[in-house]
């Protein structure tokens, strides 16, 4: 059983061709880095010119790749939300095209529902679990009691983790996404600068990213002012341990408190070494099975979104052709 998947939330146009919710069959990512690098973040208006550059030849390329024929498949699925509006939509129209043509049910995703199953697409998943999702817009820990139901447990109150990253790059200097630049240095560092870890109530699972953001750029700041400015490598060292350290103890602290049976790693920031090695670490002491997408499943693409559309794919929950794409849509609601 043969899902076409879209995903045009951000910067990413990517299309998939994925067998029963678990096997890739083809996994096209077009980025747009390229595009959006020289103003330092996405550009909405050029992110949703971009995706209509690209959609039909990204679709055309799928389906060669893949070697499955349009009347194989069996549903198109799109992220509905959350995102950018004008980029969802480009995903959006080409998927109800597509099904409209083809005669086939639509499936509207969730896009964080995408990153957290992108781990059904490499493991056998256990329930109850619980995930960690660390991404360009989100950090939260979801809370999953059976297959595509979801409950935030805690969430950050400011900004999400990997735009703590990109932002803290930034004022490094580094290139745009910095996050990757971040863990690279981090890992090549010798001395780590100390900075805050931001605990919040002690039973909280909510996190905070802007204190610490604020607290490595007033360190820049004023080491610059008296003339010796510090060494990036420790900053990035600093910075990391402390996102790593609040996010692993949190984690670990829900998997157990709800009596989780596995830990799910979901998201951008999921590819950060620092993030993956420490968890690893703290898992295998705690006895927890850890489960983690590969490198090139953390970051948007369309095979997690054909992945989570197969959980409504099997309770027959199909969207109609009027639905709407959703900038804020809520995990919660979307469950099964
Ligand atoms: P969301 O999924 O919340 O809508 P998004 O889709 O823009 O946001 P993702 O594609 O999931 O975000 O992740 C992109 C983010 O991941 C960027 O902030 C990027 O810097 C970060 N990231 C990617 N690789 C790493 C890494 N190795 N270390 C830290 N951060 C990373
Ligand atoms: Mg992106
Ligand atoms: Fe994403």
């Amino acid at each position: 059983l043969y899902i076409l998947a879209i995903e045009t939330s951000c910067d990413e146009t990517s299309v998939a061709i994925v067998e029963n919710g678990t096997i890739i069959k083809a996994n096209i990512v077009s980025s747009q880095i390229e595009t959006h690098e020289r103003f330092g973040g996405v550009v909405p208006e050029l992110a949703s010119r971009k995706h209509v550059e690209s959609i039909t030849w990204i679709i055309e390329e799928a389906l060669e790749k893949s070697g499955v024929a349009p009347s194989e498949l069996s549903a198109i699925a799109v992220t509905q939300g959350p995102g950018l509006i004008g980029a969802l939509l480009v995903g959006v129209v080409a998927a109800k095209a597509l099904a409209y043509a083809l005669e086939l049910p639509l499936i509207a995703v969730h896009h964080i529902a995408g990153h957290i199953y992108a781990n059904q697409l490499v493991h056998e998943l256990q329930y109850p679990l619980v995930s960690l999702v660390v991404s360009g817009g989100h950090t939260e820990l979801v809370y999953i009691e059976s297959e595509g139901n979801f409950k935030i447990i805690g969430q950050t109150r400011d900004d999400a983790a990997g735009e703590a990253y990109d932002k803290v790059a930034r004022a490094l200097k580094l290139p745009y996404p910095g996050g990757p630049y971040i863990d690279r240095l981090a890992q090549e560092a010798g001395e780590a600068l100390a900075l805050p870890r931001a605990w919040l109530e002690s039973d909280s699972y909510d996190f905070s990213f802007s204190g610490l953001k604020s607290a490595v750029l007033s360190a820049l700041n004023q080491a610059n002012m008296k003339g010796q400015p510090l060494d990036p490598g420790s900053v990035a060292k600093g910075f990391q341990a402390s996102v790593v350290e609040v996010l692993v103890e949190k984690a670990l602290r829900a998997v157990k408190a709800y009596g989780a049976k596995q830990l799910l790693l979901a998201g951008g920031v999921a590819a950060n070494q620092g993030l993956r090695q420490q968890l690893a670490v703290r898992c295998a002491e705690a006895n927890v099975p850890l489960l983690t997408p590969p490198l090139g499943l953390c970051t948007d693409n369309a095979a997690m979104i054909g992945a989570a559309a197969y959980l409504k794919f099997q309770r027959g929950q199909f969207s109609s052709l009027d639905f709407k794409a959703e900038p804020l849509l809520s995990l919660e609601e979307w469950s099964v």
